[in-house]
C-alpha cells in the first residue's frame, strides 16, 4: 500500500504552515518598523545604558562560578543589566521586572532566560531519549508544552536546543542534544525551534529558542568537557554546523557560543564562524549570547592577556550579550570611549538584543500571570499523557532472547511474581535527568509505584529490593546483593532496573574515562543471572554504555535513559506490550571506550576491513595490515538507527525512478534531477509495529572522500500484522551536495549507492545510480 494521498497532502500543509511560520518570525526579525523602534530608543540611550543592555547575570543556583555580584536591583534601576536567568517563578520574575521597567531611566524590560532543556514542570526524557523517538512532531509539542509552562512563570528565553553533534560517549553532555547524525540532528533543531516559538513571537506564552553550543563543542578533544577542538573547516561545514543552520532557518532568536577553541580560535570570540559563518553567509538578525563566563575563559584560554582584551575579543569576535563574565559590564564604555571597539559595533549588538525584546512583544507585555503560576500545581493528565507517549518512543529494546526466545512483552498472568532489582528501580529524582528544569522529583512516577499498580490490577504478586546502592565507583556498606537474589529467587520473572546517577554522572562536567556500568551493579547482573530467570535489564543512562561485560548475562535490555516525570507508567507499558518499542539509537554504543570516537558516517580508509576475523589476532598480514584493532572489533556493539521491536519487518530492494541524473541539472535548481526511492516494507510478525524507515547514501568518485554512508531521509510507518507500505523518499540537490574540494557546496558527478534499511549497519544491496556531469 502507498502512503494514502490524504496523509501525503497532511504532510505537505504541515511543511507549507511551519515554511510559512518561519517565513513570517522572519520578516518581523527583518521588519523596518521594529529597526525605526530600535533607533528611536538607540538615540535616547547612555553608553552605559547601551552597554547595560549587553550583560547577563545568573540571580539564581549556578551552574558555573559565579561573578560574585548580588546587586541585581540597583544594576537594574541603573539600566546596567539586560537580561537575567535562573529567576524563576512570575512572581521573582515579575519583582525584577518591575525595577526596570518602572523604576530604569528608559523602562526597556528585561529578558528573563533558564535551561529549560527537556521540559520545564513536565519533565521529558532527555533530549538524547528524545532524539530515539525519531518523531520530529513529538519533539515539538514538548517543547510547545515546556514554553508554555516556562512562560507562564515569566521565562521567555531558553537556553536550548542543544543541537551539537557528539561522536563520542565519553563527553557527558552527549545527553543533552540528538547524537550523531547531522541530518537528523537538523530536522530535531528546527523542531524545537518552532516548538518553543509558536507560531508567534510575541505571544506571552512563546519562548524564544537558543541554539548552543555554537560550534563544535561536541568534538572536544578525548571526549573532555570544555576541552579544545581540531575541526577541518570541511567537516565544521558538512558536519558541526547544518543543524545550527537548520535552527537559524527555522528561525531561533538566539545562539550561544561555545566554551571551546576551533583550530586554536576561542568559539567566544571567533570571527569566523560568528560573524563570517552565522552573520555574513547566513543574514542571521539574532541575538548571540556568550556561554557562562565563556568571554572570561578568553584569558585562560590564551587570547587575551586582562578583561578588557577579554571583553574586546568578545564584542568584536561576535558575541552580543555577556553570560557572568563581568566583563562587557567592567570595559566595555572604556574600550568604545578610546576606539578600541567601534560604536558601530556596539550600536549593532544593542540592536540585536533589542530587536528580540521588541519581536517578543515585552515592551508591551512584560509581566508573567501571577495567578497562572504551575508551581505548586499539580501536573495536568494531558501534560502527563504526552509525557508518557515520548517516553514510550524514547526507549529502545536493544536485546530481546539473542539468539533465544524472546522475553518481551511480558504476559499479566495471574499469580505469578515479578521482582523489581536494583537502584534505578525507585528512584524518582534520577528519572528527571540532568537538566530537570522546574521538574519535581513527588512528580515522578517510579517503576516501582507504576508494577505494584499493574500487578495489583492484574492479581500479579510484586516484590522489590535495592540490591545495591547508586554508586558511581566501588560498592558501598550499604550493598545487600544477596537480600536482593532471595527476592528474586521466588519470582518468575526479574527485571533489573540499573543505571548512572543522572546528576553526576551525565550532562555537563561529566567526561568519563570508563563507560562500564558501576563495578556494583555488574556483580548485581551477576548474581542475579545465575538465577537463570527471565530477566529485562532496564538502563537509565544519559549516554552510551559500554555494556560488552553484562550484555551476555542478561536475555533482554530495555535503553530507557532518563524518561522523566512518567517513567514508571512508560516501562510498565512497555514491558507488557501495550507500547511496542519503536525507538533507534541516534548514538553508537561501543564495545569499548577505546573505539571512541565512534559513528557510523566515518569515511572510509585505504585499507578497510572487508573479510578478515577481527575477534582474534591477525595470523597474516593480509589480516594485520588493515585498519583494525588487534584486540577489539571495528564495530560498535549497536550501530546508530538501531533498535528492536515485539515484531520483525522485512524490507525489499529499493527502486529508484531513474539509473542516472544530472551534476548541472541539479546544480542549476532546474526540476527533473530528482530520483525518487520507493521500498516495501513489510510487518511480518503477529503483532502491530512502529518501523523507522531510514535511507541511507554513499558516493565514490567525488573529489573529496564521502561517509561509507549517510542518513538522508527516515519515516516512521505503523503496520499491522502482515500489512505492507510503500515507503517513498526523494533525493535531490539537499542530499546529494556536499562541500567539495573547492569547499563549495554542490553536486558532483559520482556513483550513487542507495540503502533503505532499518539501521547504519544493516547488511544490504544498495540500488545503484550515476551522477553524470
Ligand atoms: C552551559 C550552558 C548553559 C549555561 C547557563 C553553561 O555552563 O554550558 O549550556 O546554558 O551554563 O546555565
Amino acid at each position: 500500500m502507498k502512503l494514502s494521498v490524504s496523509i501525503r497532502r497532511t504532510v505537505l500543509i504541515i511543511w507549507l504552515l511551519t515554511s510559512a511560520v518561519a517565513f513570517a518570525q522572519q520578516a518581523q526579525l527583518t521588519s523596518a518598523a521594529v529597526e525605526k523602534r530600535i533607533d528611536s530608543i538607540l538615540q535616547k540611550m547612555t553608553l552605559e545604558e547601551k552597554v547595560g543592555q549587553l550583560v547577563q547575570y545568573s540571580a539564581g543556583s549556578p551552574t558555573g562560578p559565579g561573578t560574585g555580584r548580588s546587586n541585581y536591583e540597583e544594576m537594574i534601576a541603573n539600566g546596567q543589566i539586560g537580561s537575567l536567568f535562573n529567576v524563576s517563578g512570575a512572581k521573582k520574575t515579575n519583582a525584577m521586572q518591575r525595577i526596570a521597567v518602572e523604576k530604569s531611566r528608559l523602562h526597556v524590560p528585561l529578558l528573563f532566560g533558564q535551561d529549560v532543556i527537556h521540559g520545564f514542570r513536565t519533565t521529558f526524557p532527555v533530549p538524547l531519549g528524545m532524539s530515539s523517538t525519531w518523531n520530529t512532531t513529538l519533539i515539538e509539542q514538548a517543547s510547545r508544552l515546556a514554553a508554555q509552562e516556562a512562560a507562564t512563570d515569566g521565562i521567555r528565553w531558553t537556553f536550548s536546543p542543544m543541537v551539537d553533534i557528539a561522536r563520542d560517549a565519553r563527553w557527558g553532555r552527549i545527553t543533552e542534544g540528538a547524537g550523531e547524525d547531522p541530518y537528523l540532528g537538523s530536522h530535531i533543531a528546527a523542531a524545537y525551534v518552532r516548538g518553543y516559538q509558536g507560531p508567534k513571537l510575541d505571544d506571552p506564552l512563546s519562548m524564544a529558542a537558543c541554539a548552543k553550543h555554537y560550534v563544535g563543542y561536541g568534538a572536544a578533544e578525548g571526549g573532555r568537557d570544555y576541552n579544545t577542538t581540531e575541526i577541518s573547516e570541511r567537516t565544521l561545514r558538512q558536519v558541526y554546523l547544518p543543524p545550527f543552520h537548520a535552527a537559524a532557518n527555522a528561525g531561533a532568536l538566539s545562539f550561544m557560543s561555545a566554551f571551546n577553541a576551533i583550530n586554536g580560535v576561542p568559539a567566544s570570540g571567533n570571527p569566523f564562524t560568528l560573524r563570517q559563518v552565522l552573520r555574513k553567509e547566513w543574514g542571521y538578525k539574532g541575538l548571540v549570547v556568550s556561554d557562562w563566563n565563556s568571554v572570561g575563559e578568553l584569558l585562560p584560554q590564551g587570547v587575551a592577556v586582562d578583561g578588557a582584551q577579554g571583553a574586546q575579543r568578545g564584542i568584536v569576535g561576535g558575541v552580543d550579550m555577556d553570560m557572568e563574565s563581568n566583563l562587557y559590564h567592567t570595559h566595555l564604555a572604556q574600550l568604545v570611549r578610546a576606539g578600541t571597539v567601534p560604536q558601530t559595533l556596539l550600536d549593532e549588538s544593542v540592536r540585536n538584543v533589542l530587536r528580540m525584546k521588541i519581536v517578543m512583544g515585552l515592551f508591551e507585555h512584560p509581566y508573567a500571570d501571577e495567578n497562572k503560576s504551575t508551581f505548586g500545581a499539580p501536573l495536568p493528565d494531558s501534560s502527563r499523557m504526552l509525557a508518557r507517549k515520548v517516553a514510550e518512543e524514547s526507549f529502545v529494546l536493544l536485546k530481546n532472547g539473542g539468539s533465544g526466545q524472546p522475553v518481551l512483552p511480558l504476559k499479566a498472568t495471574a499469580g505469578q511474581t515479578i521482582a523489581l532489582i536494583g537502584p534505578m528501580g525507585d528512584d524518582a529524582g534520577n528519572m528527571i535527568g540532568a537538566w530537570g528544569g522546574e521538574g519535581k522529583a513527588p512528580d515522578v512516577v517510579t517503576l516501582k509505584q507504576a508494577l505494584t499498580d499493574f500487578t495489583t490490577k492484574s492479581n500479579m504478586k510484586f516484590v522489590y529490593a535495592k540490591g545495591v546502592e547508586l554508586v558511581t565507583a566501588e560498592p558501598t556498606g550499604t550493598d545487600n546483593i544477596s537480600a536482593a537474589v532471595e527476592a528474586a529467587r521466588g519470582a518468575d520473572v526479574v527485571v533489573l532496573a540499573l543505571g548512572d546517577d543522572a546528576g553526576l554522572m551525565s550532562g555537563e562536567a561529566a567526561s568519563r574515562a570508563h563507560l562500564n556500568i558501576a563495578a556494583n551493579q555488574r556483580q548485581l547482573v551477576e548474581q542475579i543471572a545465575a538465577l537463570n530467570k527471565p530477566t529485562i535489564m532496564v538502563l537509565f543512562s544519559g549516554r552510551p554504555l559500554v555494556l560488552t561485560d553484562v550484555e551476555p548475562k542478561v536475555p533482554a535490555i530495555l535503553m530507557a535513559w532518563y524518561p522523566g516525570v512518567e517513567a514508571g507508567p512508560a516501562i510498565v507499558d512497555t514491558l507488557f506490550g501495550t507500547n511496542n518499542p519503536n525507538g533507534r539509537l541516534t548514538a553508537s554504543f561501543p564495545r569499548s571506550v577505546g573505539q571512541e570516537p565512534l559513528y557510523y558516517n566515518h569515511l572510509n580508509t585505504g585499507r578497510p576491513v572487508l573479510k578478515a576475523d577481527l575477534t582474534r589476532l591477525p595470523r597474516t598480514g593480509e589480516e594485520k595490515y588493515l585498519s583494525r584493532y588487534l584486540d577489539e572489533l571495528n564495530a560498535p556493539l549497536y550501530p546508530f538507527g538501531y533498535g528492536l521491536s515485539y515484531t520483525t519487518f522485512s524490507y525489499s530492494q529499493p527502486k529508484l525512478s531513474a539509473t542516472t541524473t544530472s551534476a548541472a541539472t541539479l546544480n542549476g535548481g532546474r526540476t527533473g534531477g530528482d530520483i525518487r526511492v520507493t521500498a516495501e516494507v513489510k510487518n511480518t510478525g503477529s503483532v502491530a509495529g512502529q518501523e523507522v524507515v531510514q535511507l541511507y547514501i554513499g558516493q565514490r568518485g567525488t573529489s573529496v572522500a564521502r561517509p561509507v554512508r549517510e542518513l538522508k531521509g527516515y519515516k516512521k510507518v505503523t503496520l499491522a500484522p502482515g500489512e505492507s507500505k510503500t515507503v517513498e523518499f526523494v533525493i535531490g540537490r539537499d542530499e546529494l551536495a556536499f562541500y567539495n574540494i573547492d569547499m563549495k557546496n554542490v553536486v558532483e558527478p559520482a556513483k550513487v549507492s542507495v540503502w533503505v534499511v532499518p539501521n547504519s549497519a544493516a547488511a544490504a544491496t544498495p540500488a545503484e545510480f550515476d551522477i553524470k556531469q
